[in-house]
């Protein structure tokens, strides 16, 4: 059986495969370890295997965890769930990351509540370019609006775009969407300092996303193995 350790040896591999194939430079593309729903345990394992950035998506859970393994200070806690607004406080105080920012109402909060002795909240805004009514994030049009917003937030460190595509569509539909991502990320960061990060590509469509661009894949079930209840 493989361990937690084994596996993102595998994942890492890929992903430095990907990244060469799509001639990118090396190290290019970080991997986010994606522990919802897994015991801290697994997350400690992971941690031992050399893992420093971790994801989760439901609140409470997330910040259990991040209580529990505040002896790791070095692990970076990236929410990537939806949020609501009466549970910014607790987000804006724990986390290190916030990507699935879809609205200035959100935004503001966290940047309020965000407190002082802590740096900047880094935040990604989180981007539905298939207008799926079933996810979260804004269309390409809302977008400039909301990075203006954003930019005048100080404790906002806006790092870049989220998004997760719809999986089982046809190859050229998948290129359709990844290819108008790259094309807003690579705008935004030309316009703002402190874009970085494109997150987009999970196991399935990990190889396309890291050839349009992609900078963090979010990787959970591959590297914790399958959940007992699916989001
Ligand atoms: C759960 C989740 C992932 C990881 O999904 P797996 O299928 O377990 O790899 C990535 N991104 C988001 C936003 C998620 O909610």
């Amino acid at each position: 059986m493989q361990t937690i350790a084994d596996r993102l040896i595998n994942a890492r591999q890929e992903i430095d495969k990907a990244t060469a194939s799509a001639n990118r430079p090396p190290h290019s593309v970080r991997l986010l370890a994606v522990s919802k729903t897994k015991p801290v345990s697994d997350i400690e394992l992971a941690y031992e295997a050399g893992q420093r950035l971790f994801g989760e998506n439901y609140i409470q859970e997330g910040v259990d965890k991040i209580q529990t393994l505040k002896h790791l200070s070095d692990i970076e806690w990236h929410m990537i769930g939806p949020i609501q607004s009466n549970k910014t406080k607790i987000v804006a105080e724990h986390f290190d990351w916030v990507q699935t920012i879809d609205r200035l109402k959100i935004a503001k909060r966290l940047n309020d509540q965000r407190p002082d002795d802590l740096p900047p909240l880094n935040v990604c805004i989180q981007l539905n370019i298939e207008q799926e009514e079933t996810k979260s994030g804004i269309i390409p049009a809302e977008l400039p609006a909301l990075v203006q917003e954003i930019r005048h937030l100080p404790r906002l460190s806006l790092r870049g775009l989220m998004a997760i595509p719809a999986t089982g569509v046809t190859p050229e539909a998948q290129h359709q969407t990844l290819a108008t991502l790259a094309s807003l990320y690579t705008e935004l960061a030309s316009q703002v300092d402190t874009v970085d990060t494109l997150s987009v590509g999970m196991s399935g469509d990990m190889q396309q996303a890291i050839a349009h661009g992609s900078t963090m894949v979010r990787i959970g079930t591959a590297i914790f193995g399958a959940r007992n209840y699916q989001q």
